[in-house]
């Protein structure tokens, strides 16, 4: 099923410190960032999750949608760089190395896809993410 915006949200939401497993080039100014999973955290294809760290002494958080096909050892997430308007937040993602860490907040959207055998899907720009996490 996918649940129409406004439907009713049944995950539950969690705070969690996580680590950086992996970080990878997957095109142009977009890296790939692999975290262990915390336990209890589930999400499904289609959600997205708040990071939060702190950059040269200041606080931020920010949005980023699930692009790994799950979440049961570890979870992804895709972060594109804009490198002329990018601000400091995702300038330090894309910098990050295995070992590092951040916040995690979520899951968020109760727009997603539960166990469909088959989907059309069109998407673009932030689109992209739940796409990818669904393997169509
Ligand atoms: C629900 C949701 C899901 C999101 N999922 C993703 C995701 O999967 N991957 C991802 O990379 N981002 C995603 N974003 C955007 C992300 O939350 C940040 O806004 C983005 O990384 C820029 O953060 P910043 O702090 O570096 O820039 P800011 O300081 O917040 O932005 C500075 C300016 O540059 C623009 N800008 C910065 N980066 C980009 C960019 N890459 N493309 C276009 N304009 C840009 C901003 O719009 C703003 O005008 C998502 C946002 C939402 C609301």
């Amino acid at each position: 099923m996918v649940r129409p915006f406004g439907g009713a949200d049944e995950s539950e939401d969690m705070d969690a410190t996580v680590v950086v497993t992996e970080v990878r080039d997957v095109g142009p100014d977009t890296v790939a960032i692999e975290f262990e999973t915390p336990d209890g955290f589930e999400a499904d294809p289609g959600q997205f999750v708040k990071l939060s760290g702190t950059v040269d002494g200041e606080e931020y958080d920010r949005f980023y949608t699930l692009s790994s096909p799950d979440v049961q050892e570890t979870f992804e997430v895709t972060v594109g760089l804009d490198p002329e308007e990018a601000g400091p937040f995702s300038r330090h993602l894309v910098n990050l190395e295995a070992g590092d860490e951040l916040g995690v907040s979520g899951p968020f959207g109760r727009s997603y896809y539960k166990g469909e055998s088959r989907v059309v899907v069109l998407a673009g720009g932030p689109g992209i993410g739940p796409v990818s996490y669904t393997h169509l």
